[in-house]
């Protein structure tokens, strides 16, 4: 491995910090803490790379005699001879270098470990902030963005270290950092950063570049960065790990909801869990009407209209969510109703570019105190809005999706009915519950009687008209439990589960006979109905398997057609 080309400027710096051999220190493992909490693994380490050795100042989640490992075993070198900032290995005790590695040897059934580098401010990669888990796993963009948050604030601490007489440690404005403290970065998606940058994003800038900058700034006297600020900033990054958890959550469970209503619930559960201080309501478009009408609201009553006109809300209008505050009436939607000043947040749900719904939520106009809502921060409130409403707009999108491809593989289109593939898969199944209950089942096989011919009268649109008034027919006039399907071109199959031979038969001459007195208007004019015939079994005396009951209504049929049609035949 070569790690040559920063060994003395690395070397140099990890002498400035005088880290190396140094005690565990509870403000390192309370970073490597967060970094294993914010991943989801048992075990974090904060390592330095040494000319000759990796040294390990923190770990958690693990007992640890030795603290250091021979570089030519150690991830962390691995890690910052790499070019990327980031380095994972799933089976690191396959790998050729870390599977000699005496600690990731020592742990049992270890089979992930990933990390980020530790850097210093002249971009030398001194260590690395480490993660090891049981179980192989990609990091989320936001738990790796986490990840290399925590690593620049090993840095900062680190920083301190430095500390010679004529420097002060850098004063750190963690009000600048509550605003930008949300987990995304510009590098994901150009688009998404445009669409969720606020005026207060654009003054506080990513949580990496306010630290760098600061970091650059000249050393001015002042307080250090004391032990109760670090906490606090701990504190809010534990707060935005739970969120986060709660996040990934949410979307687990959008993901597998099956419809509109579980998308529905999830939503006001989770907006609610997040935004404990608020009340709320969730939009969706009416398509035809175009109009945006509340499904679920939450909370004590909103002040929004329920029913309103996609144009009349800012966010809908920007496809970005939008903030309403007391300070800046002017900018309140359309939809919100006259009266006190008051926060609110619009942020529409989407997928591409169509508008699919709004989340809104209003403060509470008399807040009960909550340290962590509080603590929010206005612009991180926002993100955290605009995530679930960009994960809910997509889970809405695709379920509409499923729900089409769905339709598309249950369904004739031309008739309505059910296809003959559904049919078929149904029949198996109910002749298997039927079989249970020791109950009959009877089948109608229908065909019309020269369709043909009627095609060559009045044309082939005329002949789809029959077609789907027949389905409109059958739709209507059957059992809820019953299953009417087009079998194949002219021809249609009912299954009556539980019903017996004599039943079944004389629910086929009702059809066939009202069949004839169907009227169908074609282009305005009135064509000739059609007759039918029809051959009839039932389970299990004409056949004991779905193919060979079908099998012998397709013999009856073909004697009802034989025997001058217009007609019913018994197997
Ligand atoms: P039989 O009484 O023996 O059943 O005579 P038939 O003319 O109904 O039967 P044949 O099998 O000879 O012809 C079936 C006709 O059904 C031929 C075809 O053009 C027509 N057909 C099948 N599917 C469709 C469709 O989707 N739309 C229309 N318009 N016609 C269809
Ligand atoms: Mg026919
Ligand atoms: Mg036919």
């Amino acid at each position: 491995m070569n790690i040559e080309g920063s060994v003395t400027e690395k070397e140099r710096s990890l002498l400035n910090f005088r880290i190396l051999d140094t005690e565990p220190e509870e403000a390192y493992d309370e970073l490597a803490r967060l970094a294993a909490f914010v991943c989801k693994t048992p075990i974090a380490l904060i390592t330095f790379i040494d000319k000759d050795r990796e040294w390990i100042k923190s770990a958690v989640g693990i007992d640890i005699g030795k603290r250091e490992i021979p570089l030519e075993s150690s991830f962390g070198a691995k890690l910052i001879s790499d070019p990327e900032e980031f380095l994972s290995v799933f089976n690191p005790k396959s790998d050729k270098i870390l599977g000699v590695n005496p600690l990731i040897r020592s742990i049992k059934d270890i089979d992930f470990c990933a990390g980020v580098p530790l850097t210093d401010l002249g971009g030398s990669k001194i260590g690395s902030l480490t993660i090891l888990g049981y179980k192989p796993k990609d990091l989320s963009f936001e738990q790796l963005s986490l990840l290399k948050t925590i690593a620049k604030q090993i840095m900062v601490l680190l920083e301190q270290r430095k500390d010679p007489p004529e420097l002060k440690a850098p004063v750190i404005d963690f009000k600048k950092y509550d605003a930008a403290s949300k987990p995304q970065t510009s590098k994901v998606n150009a688009e998404d950063e445009d669409k969720f940058t606020t005026p207060q994003d654009n003054e506080a800038d990513t949580v990496r570049t306010v630290i760098e900058r600061d970091l650059n700034k000249e050393y001015v006297p002042s307080i250090s960065l004391g032990d109760k600020d670090l906490s606090d900033w701990v504190n809010k990054l534990e707060t935005q790990s739970k969120q986060l958890v709660l996040l990934c959550e949410m979307d687990e469970l959008l993901q597998a909801a099956n419809s509109d209503q579980d998308i529905f619930t999830i939503i006001k559960n989770y907006v609610q869990r997040l935004f404990p201080n608020t009340s709320g309501a969730l939009f969706v478009l009416n398509d035809p009407l175009n109009l945006i009408q509340d499904v679920v609201t939450w909370g004590e009553g909103i002040r929004s209209e329920h029913s309103f006109g996609p144009e009349m809300c800012w966010g809908l209008r920007l496809g970005r969510i939008h903030s309403g505050t007391n300070s800046s009436k002017e900018l309140y939607c359309q939809h919100i109703a006259e009266g006190d000043p008051f926060n609110y947040l619009c942020a529409p749900l989407s997928a591409g570019s169509k508008a699919l719904g709004l989340i809104y939520i209003q403060e509470s106009e008399e807040p009960q105190f909550d340290l962590e809502y509080e603590s929010l921060g206005n612009s991180n409130k926002q993100y955290i809005l605009s995530t679930i409403a960009k994960h809910s707009g997509l889970a809405l999108a695709n379920l509409k999706h499923r729900e089409k491809l769905g339709t598309q593989a249950v369904y004739d289109s031309l008739t309505g009915l059910f296809n003959r593939r559904y049919m078929e898969e149904t029949l198996k199944r109910e002749l298997s519950r039927v079989t249970r209950k020791k109950n009959p089942l009877g089948l109608i096989m229908a065909d019309i009687d020269h369709f043909k011919r009627f095609n060559d009268s009045y044309g082939h649109a005329a002949g789809d008209a029959l077609l789907r008034s027949l389905g409109s027919f059958l739709k209507e006039h059957v059992r809820r439990e019953d299953i009417a399907c087009r079998y194949g071109g002219e021809e249609f199959v009912l299954i009556m589960p539980e019903s017996s031979l004599e039943n079944t038969r004389m629910r086929a001459e009702q059809i066939r006979e009202e069949i004839k007195q169907l009227r169908i208007w074609h282009h305005g004019s009135l064509i000739n109905s059609v007759n039918v015939s029809m051959g009839v079994v039932v389970f299990s005396e004409h056949g004991n398997s779905a193919e060979t009951l079908l099998e012998s209504a397709d013999k009856a049929l073909y004697r009802a057609k034989r025997q001058g049609r217009d007609r019913i035949e018994i197997a």
